[in-house]
């Protein structure tokens, strides 16, 4: 019989064959099951990450799930070669839940960026009328978009761009939640886009003040400037609306999702707009071999409909209020602040006696709640939207014990 794999080992492979690109929590996990997981010894622990806010929807949600094993049993891939009699379909789906004319498929969030930036760029010079080569997208300090080189090229993070150049030009970067700033860059007629993360996650969920994405909108307007959301860790219910935009009344001209469209059981990603922007990208000029498969087909469309059916959005809202309320009573020097939106919230974490964010995240993993810092100092809290009231206070009741434990 094979050794039985204890959380020791797993961490030692992934050490020693893994390359070193992340540094996680050390939990090695097994099982998954709504706002919970498992790790290798059988202890339980609420996911208070989701992936990123990819689990949305929970963790191996059956209906999910039971969309992918169908799918798969069928046909899995047949590559944009060929049509298949999922994509059509699961196209008319999506393009009328987010209300846009046609849909790009893409499979992970950076892709589906990218494929923003071409449909921009291109729509700059076959509509707009940009002189070639000359077109420029105005993006916001600390943003994150993903990893390739044209997204870091965009980064104002360090660890993102160190020894990663040359960077791919045509960029301008301004502050985020600066309307005066944006209305100046504005002026520079080469200017084809505007891309913006309604509330920025990797950067610690900051969320702007009140009114910034519908006033940047706007004065995109103004100038026949394409407004660019990345929704990739907004969107799909998380900030207590299915889209972060939506609390504005604001409708991108070019709207990326990723993660939670999938329920985070496969990787999907999707860009969508309306004609005057995706029908300027012709065959052969952008795609995927997965992108649009069957099977991503599927699971977007049942992962979407679960957002609805169990009233995810509404979820988020309501429990996102108490969370904050909660995390707010806490007696404690090291609570700073508490932000967020809907079920996206952070609390910014001031050390004590030498003590970080990562302990924190240490000590709350001991006593039942993963979640993981970012940025040092900044701890996000992000459930899958299913969770439960009651599970939410208990979860509340394990956080607030570990903070106050230093
Ligand atoms: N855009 C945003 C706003 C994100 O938060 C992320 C990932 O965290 C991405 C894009 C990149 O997605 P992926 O890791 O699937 O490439």
């Amino acid at each position: 019989m094979a050794e039985k794999l204890t959380s020791k080992k797993a961490m030692e492979l992934e050490d020693k064959y893994g390359a070193h690109n992340y540094h996680p929590l050390p939990v090695v996990l097994s099982k998954g099951d709504g706002a919970f997981v498992w790790d290798v010894e059988g202890k339980r622990y609420f996911d208070f990450l989701s992936a990123y806010s990819a689990v949305n929807q929970g963790h191996s949600h059956p209906k999910i799930v039971n969309a992918m094993i169908e799918q798969a049993k069928k046909l899995t891939l047949t590559s944009r070669a060929f049509y298949n009699d999922c994509l059509g379909v699961y196209e008319k789906y999506i393009t009328e839940y987010f209300g846009y004319d046609k849909v790009l498929p893409m499979n992970t969030g950076a892709e589906a960026d990218e494929t923003a930036l071409k449909l921009c760029r291109k729509w700059a010079y076959e509509v707009k009328g940009i002189p070639d080569n000359e077109a420029k997208i105005i993006v916001c300090e600390n943003n994150f978009h993903g990893r390739t080189i044209t997204i870091v090229s965009m980064s104002t993070d360090p660890d993102a761009r160190k020894n990663f150049g040359p960077f791919t030009p045509g960029f301008i970067t301004i502050p985020y939640n600066d309307i005066p700033a944006l209305e100046k860059t504005l002026e520079d007629e080469n200017v084809a886009g505007f891309l913006v993360e309604p509330i920025q996650g990797e950067a610690g969920v900051y969320v702007p003040d009140e009114g910034y994405i519908k006033k940047a909108y706007d004065l995109c307007k103004a100038k026949n400037v394409l407004f660019i959301a990345d929704e990739v860790q907004t969107g799909i219910a998380r900030t207590g609306k299915l889209l972060a935009c939506d609390h504005e009344n604001v409708h991108p001209d070019i709207l990326i999702l990723g993660k939670a469209i999938s329920g985070g059981v496969f990787p999907i990603s999707a860009a969508l707009a309306n004609n005057e922007i995706m029908m300027t990208i012709k065959p052969g000029e952008h795609g995927s071999t997965f992108g649009g498969n069957p099977i991503a087909a599927k699971v977007a469309m049942a992962a979407l409909e679960v957002v609805k059916d169990e009233k995810l959005a509404e979820k988020a809202e309501e429990l996102g209020q108490i969370f904050r309320e909660e995390m707010m009573k806490i007696d404690s020097e090291m609570i700073e602040l508490v932000r967020g939106k809907g079920l996206l919230n952070a609390i910014i974490i001031k050390p004590k006696n030498g003590k970080t964010a990562w302990d924190v995240c240490m000590k709350m993993k001991e006593n039942g709640v993963l979640a993981k810092p970012t940025h040092d100092h900044i701890i996000r809290f992000a459930p899958p939207l299913i969770i439960t009231k009651e599970q939410l206070m208990e979860a509340i009741e394990i956080i607030k014990k570990s903070i106050l434990s230093f």
